[in-house]
């Protein structure tokens, strides 16, 4: 039940976060994606893949590679906004449906491997804010109608729990559990070194981004 529950209480959070507080302070904010980005890296590097390889086959790498590649093209159409920031037009007032599709797929996917291993759930759930923020603060600054907004918005907080319902009611994914759960690790090593790198950019030594992914290691480490 918690499988369910805590993704959509995550992105719950982050909205009422707009909604309540309108944050204007975008460093706060790039300290909660890198710690969110180190967070998911290491409970992947930690657990995740080490428990895949273990119990699973020799083609493991093969779909860790189909999972990096599959989040590269998923990003053609969200733009990046799995891994933290939203590039549609604010004027514009068509539903941005790529946007949503390629979104949705990702939260989908991870939903299924949540149930095999527990500090996964950790993870998703703080990879979750920051982009719940990221996508609120945008669409309640956009001109979409308000009814567009709240159904993009509700779904998408329903989508991981979907992924996590398919993993535990069908026959057909708990076949390919292996091989989605691989295709996951891909698509979580690329978006969250993503974050890090792109949480870098400029190059410039900074001291609390760098105390913060520390951190985030070593929490994941130690959960
Ligand atoms: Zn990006
Ligand atoms: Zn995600």
């Amino acid at each position: 039940m918690q499988n369910i529950l805590l993704p959509i209480l995550s992105v719950l959070l982050g909205y009422a976060f707009v909604l309540i507080l309108k944050p204007t302070q975008n460093k706060n904010l790039k300290l909660l994606l890198a710690f969110s980005g180190a967070f998911l890296l290491s409970i992947t590097v930690f657990n995740f893949l080490p428990e895949v390889y273990a119990q699973s086959n020799e083609y493991v790498g093969l779909f860790i590679m189909i999972g990096i590649l599959m989040q590269i093209i998923l990003e053609f159409f969200s733009k990046g906004a799995e891994h933290g920031h939203v590039h549609l037009d604010k004027s514009e007032t068509n539903f941005p449906w790529l946007l949503f599709i390629s979104l949705s797929i990702h939260s989908v996917l991870e939903g299924i491997p949540i149930h095999n291993h527990s500090s996964l759930l950790i993870g998703i759930i703080i990879h979750k804010l920051p982009v719940a923020i990221i996508l609120a603060t945008f669409f309640f600054a956009s001109q979409l109608p308000k009814a567009k907004i709240v159904f993009f918005l509700v779904l998408f907080a329903l989508m991981t729990p979907f992924g996590v319902l398919l993993s535990e009611n069908f026959t057909f994914i708990q076949n390919y559990y292996y091989e989605i759960s691989a295709i996951v690790i891909g698509i979580f090593l690329h978006i969250s070194t993503t974050i890090l790198f792109e949480s870098n950019e400029d190059h410039k030594f900074n001291i609390t981004k760098l105390i913060t992914i520390i951190a985030a290691i070593a929490i994941a480490y130690f959960v």
